[in-house]
């Protein structure tokens, strides 16, 4: 998630109570006959979780064998920051990522480090299509932030995935993030004709909040020091913790 680098986004953005309100009646997104292998593109650590963790771990369920590409190490989200270093705190996150995988089940999950600076992932595309592409058969499933998404990070990945995709003839599914901040019920911006719900049993949503717990740099100020403040408070995580995901097919 990660605004970080650059903070795109401002103010508290979207209320989840408003996109709980909201009743679209997607279909729902189709699991009868699941991958065997699912590839997840994000761009930094927590965006696989906030994303499509329950879904991730219902295709889990259903045999499919995953693979994480992180695609930085969310070095860049708190610019400034007096009590950890860029370089810590992607230490700090890729334990958090490992330990929200296993929160989630996935703890057997394969993850490919792309190394990419947080925040300038746009500059890096044609190297990550290259790492994506020998990941993936054309009966693969990968998974990416959408291309729309307005994060640089969130785009250029969705870009990159899903250049790699087209490239092997897979499918591709993306998965807003900060959609859910800047977009409103209905938006025209948003390509909600493509939207396919994902419900989630009652395990799998407390295990998808176990697995976002596990992301303390995030979900909580490193310090009192105000680059120190949390890139996801509760009215943001709220948004991310609905009871149902989202991917555009
Ligand atoms: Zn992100």
């Amino acid at each position: 998630m990660a605004s970080e680098a650059g903070r795109p986004f401002t103010g508290a953005g979207t209320p989840a109570s408003a996109w709980q309100q909201w009743d679209p009646r997607w279909p729902e997104f189709d699991l009868s006959t699941p991958p065997q292998r699912v590839v997840v593109v994000a761009p930094h650590p927590d965006d696989e979780v906030l994303g499509v963790g329950g879904l991730l771990v219902r295709l889990h369920e259903l045999g499919a064998e995953i693979t994480v590409v992180a695609v930085t190490d969310g070095d860049g989200s708190h610019p400034g920051s007096p009590t950890l270093t860029p370089r810590q705190l992607a230490e700090h996150r890729i334990a958090e990522q490992h330990a929200a995988l296993d929160a989630l089940g996935l703890g057997q999950t394969e993850v490919r480090r792309a190394g990419l600076p947080d925040g300038r992932v746009a500059g890096h595309e044609p190297g990550l299509v290259d790492l994506v592409e020998p990941l993936v058969t054309p009966q693969t499933w990968v998974f990416t932030t959408w291309r729309g998404d307005r994060h640089p990070d969130h785009e250029a990945t969705g870009r990159a995935a899903a250049q790699a995709a087209r490239r092997v003839g897979a499918r591709l599914v993306e998965y807003p993030v900060w959609a859910w901040h800047w977009a409103v019920p209905s938006d025209p911006d948003v390509p909600w004709t493509r939207a396919r719900s994902v419900h989630l049993p009652e395990p799998v949503i407390e295990a998808k909040q176990r697995a976002v717990d596990c992301y303390r740099t995030q979900i909580a100020p490193l310090s009192g020091h105000p680059a120190d403040a949390a890139v996801l408070p509760p009215p943001f995580l709220a948004r991310l913790l609905r009871p149902t995901e989202t991917v555009f097919v």
